[in-house]
């Protein structure tokens, strides 16, 4: 099959693990006669360094254009200490999601067997824990009207949502949970918003399309309780823009590191593969990044975008038997890992690579 995938690095450490994502996806596409053509583009604060812009349209136009988008994070320290800065690298990824159409960002929280020690959950109460997360992406208190009053010192964010941007997503989650253990959990705040409000009456009436899935809904404050206390509860979860950024961070603990988790964020068209991590600049150029997040990202993206499966457990296999010969980045390392077996960044690759049979 010939696809054209789009590598977009982004900034801090995404430059460094997409580098190994492409390899996989390099490695698969040999291994299985595709034809992949690679382009680059730039996003974040290295586009704003190079143009001004953090999304310019060179890079709009050719994401539109592929088949499938390797992201890896933006963000500069630069910017995180100056919260006046008019132009910002995130201005780029809420751009780019929304011209894009990504309205669902979904992320599988799902923890190796190997790394049960790595979490900071007690080992009885995470094993079998298998999440699917349904976070919407476009909407909600990100993209309402925001602004300052009373001479700077009252500011404000309006979370808005309309019908259709529940219903859309609420049907995707539905449709996950069909094919896994057929079970959804909406997690709102409809005891104190309006939009939550909106929320739970769509998906209580999309949930009559689906009698075969078993539905309840949750308060985000309670899920919050909940995802710690009890994670195997939990099949699939949709929620709302802001309240799923939080629960999505608190649930990477389950799978042990942020280094760990990949996510697609989907719409009508290309969609786009990440790492739920952002661009780590403590990190950057120490060649100690975990890659793992970003090869997960290209198996979902062979899932997901090309319908590829044998090609996407494939790699997620390789990524299964690295972990059990004993390999660990540093964040995913613990006592019991041998000092030889703490790999880089590449050398981490090198493995999966090795282990793509
Ligand atoms: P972060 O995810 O970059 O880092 C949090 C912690 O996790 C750091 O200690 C980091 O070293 C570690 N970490 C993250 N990914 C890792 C990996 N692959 N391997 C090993 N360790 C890893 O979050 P942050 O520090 O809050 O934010 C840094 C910058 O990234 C900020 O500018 C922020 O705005 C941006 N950000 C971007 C995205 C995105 O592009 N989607 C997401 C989150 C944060």
């Amino acid at each position: 099959m010939k696809k054209n995938i789009l590598i977009v690095p982004g900034d801090g450490i995404g430059q460094e693990v997409t580098a190994v994502g492409k390899r996989v996806l390099d490695t698969i596409a040999d291994k299985f006669g595709h034809q992949f053509s690679y382009d680059e583009a730039l996003i974040g604060h290295v586009a704003i360094e190079a143009t001004g812009n953090p999304l310019p349209d060179e890079s709009l136009a050719k994401m539109k254009q592929s088949d499938a988008v390797l992201f890896g994070a933006v963000g500069h320290p630069k910017y995180d200490n100056d919260p006046s800065a008019k132009v910002r690298p995130e201005q780029g990824l809420l751009k780019m999601r929304k011209e894009l159409g990504l309205y669902a960002n979904l992320r599988p929280i799902k923890l190796f067997d190997e790394l049960l020690g790595a979490s900071s959950i007690k080992p009885e109460i995470l094993s079998g824990a298998d999440i699917l997360f349904f976070r919407e992406l476009t909407g909600d208190i990100y993209f309402g009207e925001k602004g300052r009053e009373n001479n700077g010192d009252t500011a404000y964010d309006m979370a808005k949502y309309s019908r259709f941007e529940v219903e859309r997503i609420a049907r995707k989650a539905f449709e996950a949970a069909r094919t896994r253990r057929k079970k959804l959990c909406s997690v709102d705040k409809a005891n104190v918003l309006e939009t939550s409000r909106l929320w739970r009456e769509v998906v209580q009436a999309v949930a009559k399309d689906y009698p075969d899935v078993e539905v309840e809904h949750q308060f985000v404050d309670a899920t919050a309780m909940l995802l710690i206390k009890d994670p195997r509860r939990f099949d699939v979860v949709v929620t709302a823009n802001l309240f799923g950024d939080i629960l999505t961070d608190e649930a990477s603990q389950i799978a042990g590191s942020m280094g760990m988790l990949a996510s697609a964020s989907i719409g009508d068209g290309t969609g786009v593969y990440e790492p739920i991590h952002g661009s780590a600049h403590d990190i950057t150029g120490k060649g100690i990044a975990n890659p793992l997040a970003s090869i997960l990202s290209a198996a979902l993206l062979l899932d997901i975008a090309f319908n590829m499966k044998p090609e996407s457990e494939t790699v997620i296999r390789a990524v299964d038997k690295v972990l059990k010969s004993g390999y660990r980045t540093r964040d995913i390392a613990d006592a019991q890992t041998e000092p030889g077996k703490i790999l880089g960044t590449a050398a981490m690759g090198d493995e999966v690579v090795k282990h793509l049979n």
